[in-house]
């Protein structure tokens, strides 16, 4: 009774990856998976994090013993840092370590339940894959808005303002803190300025997920955004993920915040987040936190992060410069200019399925459904292959459909 049972869903981004492992061919290319990679294909171990770990954390560990429902506190408070930068709002943040962003989506949306279970949680169309699946599987209700402006894939803000009219107060609205998945288009500072009026007035609840802060803008910048909510916002959900920005995808650190109306009401927060994390997996992992945590506070390896991160973000934008100039010289039609608009490691295209299974299957390129390209996976050796398989990809694909 127990193994018996139908076949389950497979994630569209992880039977992608699957299919490159089994492609034979030599000279295929992962454009699919969301990690970031150098030049050489490989995912770098950063510097900050190897001498943070081998030089600090593994030398100043006596003990592994429990570190308690709410993870790592130095960890805690270092990240409310790095994202809140008013004091007292800060203070009124109730944070939590979680087995990475994935973790903080779970806690944040299982406590949303545990709240008000009537709440409908509006997500952009499209979204990162895995947030609906997390929000509904939690219980919840969820309301796509609009997002995204089809001939130019930049945001539509009218839009997106236009269908969260139909929310109704207390509903709660998921957005990107920045680099936003699948699409790279990211709202500006008037867009957060207005979103944060509607949301005011209409009483609704931001729940800001950043996953890449620090891979589009600087830090600070990054976090412009959920910061712009702050200044008139009281209440607010966060969640956070280091898995890119630190490159500790395996070692799953993140955060779940909760900002409270008030200072006082942060023990109660936490103390349900503590529940919440009781029922399930208890305690977050230690090992990963505490390497941020020691990044977060020695000066040094701050400073060695920082300027890591910004060879990350440094490479992302000239890969953009150079597939956007291969792609203009190799004739592609249609209007492209998004690609150096856009933000972090994601563009989406807007192809189509048979373009993708061209790509694929002629190409041996691997391209995420809706076209998602990550521009950190890129290889400089590959781009004009890259480029001039999407122009051949659509020349064929303009001869199928106008048949003369
Ligand atoms: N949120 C977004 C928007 C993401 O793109 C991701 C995955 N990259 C996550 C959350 C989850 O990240 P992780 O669980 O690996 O920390």
């Amino acid at each position: 009774m127990y193994t018996n049972i139908p076949k389950g869903t497979k994630d569209p981004i992880f039977a992608l990856n699957e299919s490159f492992k089994n492609d034979l061919r030599e000279k295929k290319i992962d454009l699919g998976v969301g990690v970031f990679k150098a030049d050489n294909g490989l995912t770098p171990l950063m510097k900050s994090v190897q001498v943070a770990e081998s030089s600090y954390v593994i030398k100043e560990q006596s003990s592994k013993v429990y570190k308690g429902l709410m993870g790592n506190d130095g960890f805690n408070r270092e990240i409310g840092k790095l994202l809140i930068e008013n004091n007292d709002v800060r203070e009124s943040a109730a944070v939590i370590q979680t087995t990475g962003g994935s973790g903080a989506l779970r806690l944040i949306s299982d406590y949303i339940y545990s709240v008000n279970p009537d709440c409908t949680v509006w997500v952009s169309n499209p979204s990162y894959a895995n947030h609906a699946p997390i929000l509904k599987d939690a219980g919840l209700k969820i309301c796509y808005y609009d997002y995204i402006d089809s001939d130019s894939r930049m945001v539509d803000i009218k839009a997106v303002l236009s269908s969260l009219n139909s929310a109704k107060e207390g509903d709660v609205i998921l957005l990107h803190g920045c680099c936003h998945n699948p699409t790279g288009a990211d709202f500006n500072k008037e867009d957060w300025t207005q979103l944060k009026e509607f949301m005011k007035n209409k009483r609704l609840t931001p729940f800001v997920d950043i996953a890449y802060q620090g891979l589009g803008g600087t830090l600070e910048q990054d976090a412009g955004g959920l910061n712009i909510l702050l200044s008139e916002i009281q209440e607010m959900f966060i969640t956070s993920s280091c898995s890119k920005n630190f490159g500790l995808y395996a070692e799953r650190v993140g955060a779940a915040i909760i900002v409270c109306k008030q200072k006082d009401f942060v023990p109660n927060v936490k103390r349900r987040l503590g529940n919440i994390a009781l029922n399930s997996y208890a305690m977050p992992p230690n090992h990963g936190a505490a390497i941020v945590e020691k990044i977060l506070t020695e000066p040094f390896l701050n400073c060695l992060w920082v300027d890591e991160l910004g060879h990350m973000r440094e490479r992302i934008k000239s890969n953009r410069l150079a597939l956007y100039s291969a792609l203009k010289d190799l004739g592609y039609i249609g209007d492209i200019e998004f690609i150096l608009s856009h933000k972090g490691m994601f563009s989406s295209f807007g192809w189509c399925e048979s373009f993708i299974n061209i790509m694929r299957e002629s190409h041996g390129i691997y391209i995420v459904q809706g076209g998602r390209v990550n521009f950190a996976a890129i290889a400089k050796n590959d781009i004009i292959r890259i480029a001039s398989s999407i122009c051949a990809a659509q020349n064929l694909l303009h001869r199928v459909l106008s048949p003369v």
